[in-house]
C-alpha cells in the first residue's frame, strides 16, 4: 500500500488559527493544506475554518438558486410546486443530516419556500404554513415542511449511530450536535418515552371502533427496524401537533378546526385535474381567504359587510351556500339549470321524431342453415331510435 499525498490534507493551527505557511511533507511529497483546498470526505467537505459555517452559507444558497430555477422554468404553478417536493427537498436531506445546521436557519429557507409555494398555489402570501405541510387538516396537499424534514433526519443520524451494528461506531461517543436550543438527542429520547408511555396506556379505541379492532404492536416488542421506523413517525406526529396547537389558536384560517367534515387528503393526481384558478379558490375556500364581504371589511376595503340581498352578515359559508333570497330565488341551481334545460330541449326533439322504421332493440335476425347473410354497415344508431315516449 502506498500513500497518497494528494489526496490527503495537512492541518496547521497556530494560536487557535489554520494556516499554510508550514509544509508538511511524506515520502518527498507535499501534503496540500486545507487552508488552500478543502476536501470532501463520504459526502462532507472540510475547509479551514474547521466549522460547518461555510457549508451552512452553500446550503442557503443551493435553496434559493433552487428555488430561483424552478421560479424560471415556465410551467404552471403546481408542475413547480412539484418540482420543489421530489427535486429540490431530498437533495437538501443530506447535508441536513450531516452539517450543524441551527435551527433558526432551517426555519428562515422554510420560510422561504412557503414563499414560493404560496405564489405557485396562487394563494396570498398571508395564506398560513399549516395549510401547506398540515397532516391532520382537513385539507391535505403533499408538501413537506422543511423543519419536519430537518428534525427527522438529525432523529435518524442520532439512531443510526446509536444503534449501529458496528460496535466501534456504537461506542465512539459521537454526538450529534445542533445548534441553539433544539437538540436532536433529547427529540429521540422524548420520542422514546411517549412510545413507552403509550404501551403502557395499551390500546384505545378511536370513535365509534370496537374493542379490539386495532392490532397495536407493542414498542418493548418491536425490532429495531420497526423502533427507528416508529420513532420517526412520533417525531413527524410532534411536528404535528405542535401544527395542530397553533391552528387552533388562529381565528379565520383555524375555522376548520370545528368543522364535523371527513378530511380529504389530495395527492398530486388530483391536483393535476385542476385549473390553476380553480384550484387557488378551493385553498382560499377553505382557509377563508376569498373576497367575502367580512373578509372585505376585515381588510378595510369596504365598510359594509352585510349581504345585499337579505341583510344578514356576508360570511363565505353565507355567500357560498346559505343566504337565503338567493335560494329562494334559484340563483345557486341557476348554472346547473341551465346545462339541465338544454338537455331537456334535445331530448325533447328526439323524442318527437318519427322512429316508425328502425328495428327495436332486442330485434335478432335468425339465419338458416346454410344460408350467408350479407353483412351491412352498421347505421349509427342512437339509444333514443327505439323510444316512444
Ligand atoms: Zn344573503
Amino acid at each position: 500500500m502506498k500513500f497518497k499525498a494528494a489526496k490527503s490534507r495537512s492541518v496547521v493551527i497556530k494560536k487557535g488559527q489554520t494556516t499554510k505557511r508550514f509544509k508538511l511533507y511524506v515520502q518527498n511529497e507535499e501534503i496540500p493544506s486545507i487552508v488552500t483546498s478543502p476536501i470532501k470526505c463520504l459526502g462532507r467537505w472540510f475547509d479551514a475554518s474547521l466549522q460547518d459555517r461555510d457549508n451552512i452559507k452553500n446550503l442557503k444558497q443551493q435553496v434559493e438558486e433552487g428555488l430561483k430555477k424552478i421560479d424560471r422554468c415556465g410551467l404552471p404553478g403546481k408542475f413547480k410546486a412539484w418540482l420543489y417536493q421530489h427535486a429540490l427537498l431530498p437533495r437538501l436531506i443530506w447535508p441536513f443530516t450531516l452539517y450543524e445546521v441551527p435551527r433558526t436557519t432551517v426555519e428562515a429557507l422554510e420560510r422561504i419556500t412557503s414563499r414560493h409555494l404560496r405564489k405557485w398555489l396562487g394563494v396570498p402570501p398571508s395564506f398560513t404554513s399549516i395549510g401547506l405541510y398540515g397532516k391532520s387538516n382537513k385539507l391535505q396537499l403533499p408538501l413537506s415542511s422543511l423543519v419536519e424534514e430537518f428534525k427527522t433526519a438529525k432523529a435518524r443520524l442520532v439512531l443510526t449511530l446509536r444503534d449501529s451494528p458496528d460496535e466501534f461506531i456504537r461506542e465512539a461517543g459521537i454526538q450529534t450536535r445542533t445548534s441553539g436550543k433544539w437538540s436532536a438527542t433529547k427529540y429521540v429520547s422524548q420520542a422514546e418515552n411517549a412510545l413507552t408511555h403509550k404501551d403502557i396506556v395499551g390500546v384505545t379505541a378511536v370513535g365509534r371502533e370496537g374493542i379490539g379492532a386495532r392490532k397495536v404492536v407493542l414498542w418493548s416488542r418491536s425490532d429495531l427496524k420497526e423502533r427507528r421506523a416508529r420513532i420517526q413517525s412520533e417525531v413527524r406526529r410532534a411536528e404535528e401537533n405542535a401544527r395542530q396547537a397553533r391552528a387552533v389558536e388562529m381565528g379565520a384560517q383555524g375555522a376548520w378546526t370545528t368543522w364535523n367534515t371527513a378530511d380529504r387528503r389530495l395527492t398530486w393526481g388530483d391536483i393535476w385535474k385542476y385549473e390553476p384558478f380553480q384550484f387557488s379558490f378551493f385553498l382560499r375556500s377553505v382557509y377563508d381567504l376569498l373576497p367575502s364581504l367580512v373578509n372585505l371589511c376585515r381588510w378595510g376595503l369596504t365598510a359594509e359587510q352585510k349581504c345585499s340581498l337579505c341583510d344578514r352578515v356576508g360570511t363565505l359559508e353565507h355567500v357560498l351556500s346559505s343566504c337565503s333570497t338567493a335560494l329562494t330565488q334559484g340563483r345557486y341551481r341557476w348554472r346547473h339549470d341551465l346545462v339541465l334545460r338544454e338537455l331537456a330541449d334535445l331530448l325533447e326533439k328526439e323524442r318527437k321524431k318519427e322512429h316508425g322504421n328502425h328495428p327495436r332493440h332486442g330485434h335478432i335476425a335468425f339465419v338458416k342453415s346454410g344460408e350467408t347473410v350479407k353483412t351491412q354497415k352498421p347505421t349509427k344508431a342512437s339509444i333514443l331510435d327505439g323510444s316512444r315516449d
